[in-house]
C-alpha cells in the first residue's frame, strides 16, 4: 500500500510540530510521499508564513516593512532548520531575499516559497528526497492541467520516500503557479492521484470532521465517515474542512482520503469515501453549515414551462457579466437564481436588475439582497421521514423566518434561504434539533 501524507500549516509550525508530523511518518514505510504546507500559527496572534510573504511582496519596494516581514520568515525557518544538523539555512534564506526583491518576481511564485523552503528541510531531516512540485505539476489558463500533469509525473523515476512542497506547480509559460489560498490539500489529493497511492492521509490540528464550525457550536459532533459528495456540498456551502477542489484528481479511482489530527495521532479521525460504508442512523446528518451574503433573483412568467430556451437566455446574461449561479430553483411559472454578492463585480446588483429587465421578456424580476443559505447534509435526507418538519420546528421557536427552501431527491443537502445575520443561530438551533435529540 503507498500513502500519501499531507501536513497543513499549523501541523508544521515550528520544529517541535515538524518532529511530531515526522514520527508519524516513520511510524509507517508505507506513507511514501509526503506534502507539506508553509509553517502555520503556533499561536493565536502569530502570521502563518504565507502571509508573511504576502506582506513581502506588498512592500516589495519600501524598506521597512518588507524587512519587518522578511525577519519573521527567516527567524521561523531558522529555528525550524534547527531540527538539521548541517542544513545551509543562511545560503537559503539569502537565495530567498534576492528573489522576493528581484523586480522579476511574480506574486504566485512569491507566495510559493514558504512550501518550498519548508519541503527542504523537511526533506533533510526525514533524510529523504525533495521533489519540487513544480517538476510535474502543471497549470492551464489558471487551471490545474491534469492530463499535464500526468505526462509530466510519468517521466520521473522516483524511488524511496519523497517530500513534495503543496500549493504550487508551473503554468503553460514555465512560471509558478499557486492554488488558491489552502491549495496544498490539492497538490496532497494530485500526488495521490498521479503516483498511484491507494490512500491520501490529511493531517490538521483538528480531530476529524466535526458536524458544525466551532466557533459556532464549540465540541460539536465528530463524524466518522463522510462521502464525497457530502464533502463537495459541504464546502461548497461554507465549512472548511478541505480545499473545495480536493476531490478532483482523486474522484474517478476513486481514493479514499483520511483526516487525521498531528497532535493526536491515535484519534480514529474522520474517512472520506466515494460511498460511506455504514451509516449508522444517528450520523445520517454530517454537516449543518451556511454562508452569509447571497442575492437572489426571481423571474416570473406565465406558461414558463413552455417557453423553450427562456432559461438560457438568461443564464447567458449571467455569463456575459461573469457571474456564477450558486443555485437555482424552478416553480411552474419562475425561476430564481441565487448568487453570491461578492460575483458583482462588472456591474452592481442594482444596475444587473436592471439589465435582465432590459433584455428578458419576463412578466417580473424581483431581487432580493442580504440573504444566507443555510445547508443541512447527510445522507439519503430525501428518505428520511419527519426531518424536513423538525428543521421547520426548530427554525420557528428561533424565529427565524424560511424564505425559501430547495431538497433535491438524488443528492445529500436540504438549502434553506434566510436572512443575513441568523446564520449562527439557526445553525445552533438545529444542531440541538437534529443531533443532540437524536
Ligand atoms: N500555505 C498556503 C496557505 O496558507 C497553502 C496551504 O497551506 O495549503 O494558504
Amino acid at each position: 500500500m503507498t500513502i500519501v501524507c499531507k501536513f497543513g500549516g499549523s501541523s508544521l509550525a515550528g520544529s517541535d510540530n515538524i518532529r511530531r508530523c515526522c514520527e508519524i511518518v516513520r511510524a509507517d514505510e508505507n506513507r511514501r510521499y509526503i506534502v507539506v504546507s508553509a509553517p502555520g500559527k503556533k499561536n493565536k496572534t502569530d502570521r502563518k508564513v504565507t502571509d508573511l510573504l504576502l506582506d513581502c511582496y506588498k512592500n516589495r519596494f519600501e524598506e521597512e516593512p518588507f524587512h519587518k516581514a522578511f525577519t519573521q520568515i527567516a527567524d521561523t525557518f531558522r529555528e525550524i532548520a534547527t531540527l538539521c544538523k548541517d542544513f545551509p539555512i543562511q545560503d537559503e534564506l539569502d537565495r530567498m531575499y534576492a528573489q522576493l526583491k528581484s523586480s522579476e518576481a511574480n506574486l504566485d511564485f512569491v507566495l510559493s516559497r514558504g512550501e518550498y523552503l519548508n519541503a527542504k528541510i523537511i526533506a533533510k531531516y526525514l533524510d529523504c528526497a525533495f521533489l519540487d512540485a513544480a517538476k510535474f505539476i502543471r497549470f492551464k489558463q489558471g487551471e490545474l492541467d491534469l492530463e499535464a500533469t500526468r505526462k509530466a509525473a510519468a517521466k520521473l523515476s522516483l524511488s524511496g520516500r519523497i517530500v513534495i512542497p503543496g500549493f504550487y506547480g508551473l503554468d503553460e509559460d514555465g512560471h509558478i503557479k499557486t492554488f488558491s489560498r489552502g491549495g496544498s490539500d490539492i497538490t496532497g489529493s494530485v500526488v495521490a492521484g498521479v503516483f498511484g497511492c491507494e490512500l491520501y492521509e490529511n493531517w490538521t490540528d483538528v480531530d476529524g470532521i466535526h458536524v458544525c464550525d466551532p466557533k459556532v457550536v464549540e465540541n460539536s459532533k465528530r463524524v466518522t465517515q463522510v462521502s464525497f459528495r457530502e464533502l463537495r456540498e459541504m464546502s461548497y456551502m461554507g465549512a472548511s474542512v478541505l480545499h473545495a477542489e480536493t476531490l478532483l484528481p482523486i474522484y474517478e479511482e476513486p481514493i479514499p482520503i483520511h483526516l487525521k489530527n498531528s497532535f493526536n495521532a491515535y484519534l480514529p479521525g474522520t474517512e472520506i469515501l466515494k460511498k460511506r460504508t455504514e451509516v449508522a442512523e444517528k450520523e445520517v446528518i454530517t454537516c449543518i453549515t451556511g454562508k452569509n451574503d447571497y442575492t437572489c433573483i426571481q423571474i416570473s412568467k406565465m406558461m414558463l414551462d413552455k417557453q423553450l430556451g427562456f432559461v438560457k437566455k438568461v443564464t447567458s446574461v449571467f455569463e456575459e457579466y461573469h457571474i456564477n449561479i450558486s443555485h437555482t430553483h424552478s416553480g411552474l411559472d419562475n425561476i430564481c437564481f441565487f448568487v453570491e454578492h461578492s460575483q458583482y463585480v462588472q456591474i452592481s446588483f442594482k444596475n444587473f436588475l436592471k439589465e435582465l429587465n432590459a433584455r428578458i421578456p419576463a412578466d417580473k424580476i424581483k431581487g432580493y439582497e442580504d440573504m444566507a443559505l443555510l445547508a443541512v447534509i447527510g445522507h439519503n435526507l430525501s428518505g428520511k421521514v419527519g426531518i424536513l418538519a423538525r428543521i421547520f420546528t426548530a427554525l420557528r421557536e428561533n424565529n427565524i423566518n424560511v424564505k425559501t427552501i430547495y431538497q433535491s431527491i438524488s443528492e445529500c443537502n436540504i438549502i434553506i434561504g434566510i436572512e443575513n445575520g441568523q446564520l449562527d443561530q439557526s445553525i445552533k438551533a438545529l444542531y440541538s434539533e437534529l443531533i443532540e435529540k437524536e
